[in-house]
């Protein structure tokens, strides 16, 4: 099997990309590296092909030449708060750009297409947990661009057949477990890493953003997702399309709710050590509470998350953060 994977140099993607490897499939990478990592690809036999899916001179001879059986999609910008300070880059990058993807995928039909969609999709969800029915209403333009995406696929599907997975990720957390690859943002927003750079002290202090949410501890509750586990789904999506599967949406999580308050306990536990924490406003843009209700991943793709513990998602996370590749890769 032949697969195409944008953004396979960045976080999700480099993990999706070494599960591919192992199960045979013959793997090109497409990333323009402002974000990848070349050292994420750690298996030789990966093609890099270092260019922008909107690079219609990129991407036009790479489909109609690489005979691909299926397109993984990863390539986004994701920081909430940067796409509400500047929405044109995010609907330039998130939209747009893969405009030109999907184009090209057509001119070499090629029909099978995963999506790196997310539960930002659902803005302040109506249901907990959080069912892919819920209506999708985001409240920010990074999420409207992977709703936007969603639709685009869907209209596609109608005129020329292109089918898709859309992933609606929770909160991806944790690192490989031989710690070789890892996560490495720059910057660095989400939580489990930033709470670990206070320990390697590359930061001072880790900031709460908001205790006064309609929480039991007051802080936001989340549904943390390892890597792994979100990189074993998007298999399992590929499989499905290739068995004649229709453009389903699925999503992503363990379907347990973690605070900010008990992430932070779970790292000191990880850790042995105190973690230096200040308590400020919330942070624009956060839902109360996100957590998925993964049934409809289970009953049509067979999947459901293996690491349901938080303390092993932080302990890779703390394993990859103390060790030797990361920043020099
Ligand atoms: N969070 C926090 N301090 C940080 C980063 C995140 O309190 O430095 C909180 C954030 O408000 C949210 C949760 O941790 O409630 C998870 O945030 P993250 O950015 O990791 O993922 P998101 O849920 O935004 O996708």
């Amino acid at each position: 099997m032949k697969v195409l994977v944008t953004g396979g140099a960045g976080y999700i993607g480099s993990h999706t990309v070494r599960q591919l490897v192992k199960t045979g499939a013959d793997v090109t990478v497409l990333d323009n590296m402002v974000y990848g990592h070349a050292g994420a690809l750690v298996d030789p036999e990966v093609k890099l092909v270092k260019g922008d899916l909107g690079d219609a001179s990129v991407v036009y001879p790479l489909l109609m030449k690489g005979n691909f059986d299926a397109v993984i999609h990863f390539a986004a910008f994701i920081n909430v708060g940067e796409s509400v300070q500047n929405p044109l880059k995010y609907y330039m990058n998130n939209i747009a750009r893969p405009l030109v993807l999907l184009g090209a995928m057509q001119a070499a039909g090629v029909k099978r297409f995963v999506f790196s969609s997310t539960c930002a999709t659902y803005g302040v969800p109506t249901q907990i947990p959080i069912p892919e029915t819920e209506k999708q209403d985001p409240i920010n333009p990074y999420g409207s661009s992977k709703y936007m995406l969603e639709k685009v696929c869907r209209d596609c599907d109608r005129a020329w057949g292109l089918k898709s997975v859309f992933l609606r990720y929770f909160n991806a957390s944790g690192c490989s477990e031989d710690g070789l690859i890892g996560e490495d943002h720059e910057p660095e927003t989400h939580l489990i890493p930033n709470i670990l750079l206070t320990l390697t002290g590359e930061k001072e202090y880790i900031e709460v953003f908001g205790t006064d949410y309609d929480t039991p501890d007051g802080t936001c509750i989340r549904d943390y997702i390892h890597v792994n586990d979100l990189a074993d789904a998007h298999l399992k999506a590929v499989d499905y399309l290739m068995k004649g599967g229709a453009t389903e949406c699925f999503n992503l999580g363990t379907g347990l709710g973690l605070s900010v308050r008990e992430i932070l306990e779970t790292a000191e536990k990880v850790t042995g050590k105190k973690i230096p924490v200040r308590y400020g406003p919330r942070r624009e843009g956060d839902p109360p509470r996100l957590i998925a209700n993964p049934k409809k991943a289970k009953e049509i793709l067979g999947w459901e998350a293996r690491c349901k513990d938080a303390g092993a998602i932080v302990e890779t996370a703390w394993k990859w953060m103390t060790g030797p590749r990361r920043g020099h890769y």
